[in-house]
């Protein structure tokens, strides 16, 4: 099978989140089933950098206000090729790939993906000789309008699937802006792309895709209720039998504390002794005090009312009564990262931040920490507890989402438990659980039982892709 993918980001290229790791990932699990893959994605700046072999093998006179070109090359080391739409006017922006200088976004991002998405359609359709997919993979509400084009291009397309990461990123753009996008004022509807006045990017991605799915069997069950369904819920439930839930896999290569570039030495299940050198690491590293003794907790993540983190910071007396360390990486919302910078000034030793966003000091924090803490309140998938059970980092999540999918309590289930699961949203049941934890840590057989059943989970993509590929035959059976 041949399979276009496109997304907005990418990893290596470029990443916000767990999209881009799946993006990455994913292409690469399919390739090795032996399947060709093809991944488009914007010309960002970071993108154009770290493109290997790049050749021209479509230009456009005129895509949304300049012209533009699209390459194709790979990523260093990579099994499958990139395709990358370069075009300067609308991507060579430095910085954030949605947002400006001011943190707001970039006031031409409808255009800007709609332009992705008409390169994607015309690929579809076979304007480059060789590069005919069968089935079209797009990713998140930057890609939503991949599917409608297509649905309404009336040239012989490959099947269509939409895979949605976050419904709480839409893509609503304004009414007046659809001619300027070539979408059909007919199609202007409910039963269709239109979202309460708006055109909705991911409503019509979902609307007209063969097929849908989402990252995990109970977010996808999440998003057909009223609760977190985020004014979707009607259309998802209404196409239940076309939406597939399907839990991220995570990069073995990219994610090994065997051999992690970013964590020497490195690590496996028989070597647990070797993390107490990153926990001691992590400690000095973050002025926390040097105690091999304390359960080191840390969060890696958005710091956003959906990451919980208002609810963890109300949950803190809880973590320093158990004995508790808590290093927090991560960027977001300023009023958070000043009550987690209050946080470490009322508890020096104990609680420290680094607000910014840092590849090398995840993994460094994933294999020097004890227990990592997903506090969602909604979480599609979550590849941090994934990233945690990797590395022996005990998973602390919120029963939400993909994380009751990878996740068992050790109360609820001890001969399967991988890690701790508390209420979403309630930092009495947080705070319980972080109390449950140092009890646990206290034992250290106990303890490292469930590291190591964390760390033989099967985490790899190769399950993904094939029900990924179980997903294009639907899709394509449905196109008929
Ligand atoms: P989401 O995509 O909703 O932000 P996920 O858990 O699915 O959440 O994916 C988050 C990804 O981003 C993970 O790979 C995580 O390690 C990474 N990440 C989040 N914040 C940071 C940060 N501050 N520095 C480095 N990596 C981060």
């Amino acid at each position: 099978m041949h399979v276009l993918t496109v997304a907005s980001e990418c990893f290596p290229f470029v990443k916000t989140g767990g999209l881009a790791d799946v993006a990455g990932a994913l292409p690469a699990a399919l390739a090795a089933r032996g399947h060709r893959v093809e991944t488009l994605i914007p010309g960002f700046p970071s993108v154009l950098e770290r493109l290997r072999d790049a050749q021209i093998i479509d230009t456009y006179g005129e895509l949304h206000g300049g012209p533009a070109r699209v390459l194709a090359g790979r990523a260093e080391g990579a099994a499958t090729t990139t395709l990358v739409v370069d075009a300067p006017h609308l991507f060579a922006r430095q910085g954030h790939p949605y947002l400006g200088p001011d943190g707001s976004e970039w006031s031409d991002n409808g255009f800007r993906f709609a332009a992705l998405a008409v390169v994607a359609r015309e690929l579809a359709v076979g304007r480059v000789a060789d590069f005919r997919p069968d089935v079209v993979h797009a990713h998140d509400w930057q890609a939503g309008l991949v599917p409608a084009y297509l649905a309404f291009d009336g040239r012989p397309r490959p099947a269509t699937v939409m895979t949605v990461h976050n419904l709480a990123f839409q893509g609503q753009m304004p009414a007046a802006w659809l001619n300027a996008l070539g979408l059909p004022a007919w199609a202007f509807r409910p039963d269709g792309f239109e979202y309460y006045g708006s055109i909705g990017f991911l409503k019509a991605g979902l609307y007209y895709a063969d097929q849908l799915t989402t990252v995990s069997p109970t977010y996808a069950l999440e998003i057909q209720g009223s609760l977190w369904g985020m004014g979707l819920e009607g259309l998802l439930a209404g196409r239940a039998g076309d939406l597939s839930g399907i839990v991220n896999g995570i990069d073995l290569q990219v994610w090994n504390p065997a051999g992690d570039p970013h964590v020497q030495p490195g690590y496996d299940a028989d070597h647990l002794a070797v993390k107490g050198a990153h926990k001691a690491a992590v400690q000095a590293r973050f002025n926390l005090e040097r105690d091999p003794g304390r359960p080191l907790f840390c969060v890696i993540s958005r710091l956003t009312w959906q990451k919980g983190m208002d609810v963890l910071l109300d949950a803190l007396d809880g973590l320093i009564d158990a004995g508790g360390q808590l290093v927090v990486l991560g960027t977001g919302d300023a009023a958070m990262e000043e009550r987690f910078r209050g946080a470490e000034a009322a508890h020096p030793g104990r609680i420290a931040t680094w607000f910014g966003y840092d590849e090398g000091r995840s993994h460094q924090l994933q294999a020097g920490a004890d227990a990592v803490v997903v506090a969602s309140r909604f979480e599609p998938c979550g590849l941090t507890q994934l990233y945690g059970l990797r590395y022996g980092s005990v998973p602390v999540v919120a029963r939400t989402g993909g994380l009751v999918d990878t996740v068992v309590d050790i109360d609820a289930d001890p001969s399967h438990a991988t890690g701790f699961v508390f209420d979403a949203g309630d930092p009495a049941s947080l705070a319980a659980a972080l109390r449950r934890v140092a009890r646990v840590f206290a034992e250290p057989e106990r303890w490292a039982a469930l590291q190591r059943r964390g760390m033989a989970q099967d985490l790899g993509w190769d399950k993904a892709a094939g029900r990924y590929i179980e997903v294009y035959e639907r899709a394509l059976a449905r196109r008929g």
